[in-house]
């Protein structure tokens, strides 16, 4: 099957490879710049002169790598803005990630004059899907059900395809969309160029591969297990409060010396440092468009002291030997694991200790994973500090200024004039010192008890993080979990597939996650019976959203999903249990565990 076996690693970035060696157009060239990618990630290093030359590709690539830039650019490269009729159509499991991907592709091709891509995907309505098929786009990004219904009624006309990619493929294999997606396969032009990209590579996507793949190049990135002695390593699960306030609580509550913080872009390391600036930090960036001398001089600022964080790109801090580091907060993910030993080593420097903290979305944690196999370390989960405990730091530094002034500053003066207006306003001396103390805390307010209102818990982790590992699950895995005690969060629906109809988990999990916008990991168990099925689903679908619902198919049946009412009503639920509460469908919808996004569709 494959022709050359060729393996990605950072060393790409080492020896210089850069964008423009690549062979990509000028403008998706100049697209690149202005997003302010420094170097090609070392899976685009290696894929991009092969999909450029019009091979196939196997990719073993996981979300954080940058292999949605490793097949859009070299595929906007070649495509031809003229004919706005499909040249290229991307497959992906979930229609969050084929959102993201069009995004990807409209901000590469922000160049390209007349240049039109549509993410199509379950749940959203048909008819404005139509119009803007009709219009024409040169790029689709669909989930494999909803592509395949418009192949279907010809709404999506594949005649002119070039090339197909199957994003994520494990996953499409792991929601039972895999036979969907090799009919979409069938339904295609011969000499198309196909790129296929999966995290694993369990055996039924290696058989996709055989059939549907012509000699392909096999790209990997290679990890090298490295040790990492010395640094604490902990991870914080993006989620709940954004990436910049998560940032400065961390900033409040660490003890740091000196900080290096990771991010992708050239333009990110400005962003942030101007942010970290106005938040009162001494905050610079350190990117590979300043001159060396501007970056030694950033440095030289780090190690004296008179700056105390630098937001850097990979290629910009390698090297970087400054003793005071005492933190590395990887703000972006790194591609891969070597890139996260070279920037977690800029800490612990001279025997001392150091912290490395990393952001990881919950998409990019299989990359943690891989970094924690290649590292040999268990990373700690990292605990966002809560708003209580940035309150008392807060108060705790500033008892402390106020410490450190009486004690070292001359204060005659300022004793005279709190005495003269003492005695001019006959004000007591405690009302003068807490007006002093407000007026003092203005830049950086103390946190009143009023002020605290603390996030709302986040739900407990559905998988832990030994069963996250699992990454080939199988799709009967969800069956087969120890019934849970019900979570009161959750409702149990009733579905009119079962066993008779040959369904299994992932079909049912692949349905509802498109169609319902249920986050896949918000799909609580499942119970297959002969001819119906029972799901945990999140409480309070809106009423609009279960009407859809009763006409979505799961092999090829409507499934007709309603709330079970146990075994009067044909459902399961014993007589011990308590009767649903009645139901308000005023409510707002989004309880704590917000799983359904979109909330009017057709
Ligand atoms: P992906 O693995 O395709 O989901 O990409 C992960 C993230 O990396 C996205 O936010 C991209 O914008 C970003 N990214 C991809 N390639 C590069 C690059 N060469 N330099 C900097 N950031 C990149």
């Amino acid at each position: 099957m494959s022709n050359e076996e060729t393996t990605a690693s950072n060393e790409n970035a080492e020896v210089g490879v850069r964008f423009a060696d690549l062979g990509l157009s000028p403008l998706v060239l100049k697209a690149v710049e202005k997003i302010g990618y420094e170097t090609p990630s070392p899976i685009q290093a290696e894929s991009i002169p092969h999909l450029l030359a019009g091979k196939d590709i196997l990719g073993t690539a996981q979300t954080g790598t940058g292999k949605t830039a490793a097949f859009a650019l070299p595929l906007l490269s070649t495509i031809n803005v003229k004919a706005s009729i499909p040249q290229v159509l991307v497959l992906a499991p979930t229609r969050e990630l084929a959102i993201q991907v069009a995004e990807a592709f409209q901000s590469y091709a922000s160049q390209l004059k007349n240049f039109h891509v549509l993410p199509i995907y379950g749940g959203s309505d048909y008819g404005g899907q139509i119009r803007a098929l009709k219009r024409g786009v040169q790029v689709v990004v669909g989930t494999p059900g909803r592509v395949m219904d418009h192949l279907k009624k010809g709404t999506l006309k594949l005649n002119d395809l070039k090339a197909v990619v199957l994003d994520e493929a494990d996953e499409m294999l792991r929601m039972g969309f895999i036979d969907d997606v090799t009919w979409i396969l069938d339904q295609t032009p011969e000499q198309r160029q196909v790129a296929l990209f999966s995290a694993t590579m369990p055996r039924e996507i290696r058989k996709v591969a055989d059939t549907y793949l012509t000699n392909p190049e096999i790209v990997k990135i290679e990890t090298k297990s490295q040790t990492v002695d010395k640094i604490e390593q902990l991870y914080w699960l993006v989620r709940g409060a954004n990436k910049l306030d998560a940032l400065t609580r961390i900033l409040e509550v660490e003890e740091f010396d000196a900080i290096i913080i990771f991010v992708r872009t050239k333009n990110a390391t400005a962003e942030l440092a101007e942010k970290l600036e106005a938040r009162g930090y001494s905050a610079a960036a350190l990117n590979g468009d300043m001159s060396q001398s501007l970056r030694e001089r950033a440095i030289e600022r780090l190690k004296n002291g008179k700056l105390d964080i630098i937001v850097a790109t990979d290629v910009a801090a390698r090297g970087i030997d400054v003793k005071r580091v005492s933190h590395v907060i990887n703000y972006d993910i790194p591609y891969d694991t070597e890139a996260y030993v070279h920037r977690i080593g800029r800490t612990g420097r001279a025997g001392r200790s150091g912290k490395a903290i990393l952001f990881v979305a919950p998409r990019e944690q299989r990359m943690l994973q891989s970094i924690e196999r290649a590292t040999k370390s268990d990373i700690k989960r990292l605990e966002l500090p809560s708003k209580a405990q940035v309150a008392d730091k807060r108060i705790t530094q500033f008892k402390a200024k106020i410490s450190g002034a009486i004690e070292n500053q001359d204060l005659d003066f300022f004793r005279e004039q709190v005495v003269a207006f003492a005695e001019e306003t006959a004000a007591e001396p405690l009302d003068i010192a807490a007006a002093l103390a407000y007026m003092a805390q203005m830049d950086n307010p103390l946190l009143q008890p009023k002020d605290i209102i603390e996030d709302k818990p986040m739900r407990e982790e559905r998988r832990d993080r030994n069963d996250r590992s699992r990454n080939d699950r199988e799709r009967g895995d969800r069956e087969r979990r120890p019934r849970r005690e019900r979570d009161e969060n959750m409702d149990t629906y009733r579905i009119e597939v079962g066993h008779n109809d040959h369904v299994k988990p992932g079909d049912i999990v692949g349905a509802i996650a498109n169609e319902a916008d249920i986050d896949s990991g918000n799909i609580g168990h499942i119970r297959i019976r002969d001819d119906f099925s029972l799901v945990d689903l999140p409480k309070g679908m809106p009423p609009k959203l279960m009407d859809h619902m009763q006409k979505v198919r799961v092999r090829n049946k409507p499934m007709q999903l309603k709330l079970d009412t146990g075994p009067r009503g044909g459902g399961e639920r014993g007589g011990d249990r308590k009767p649903y509460k009645s139901r308000d469908n005023n409510a707002p919808h989004r309880s704590a565990r917000k799983p359904h996004r979109g909330q009017a569709r057709d």
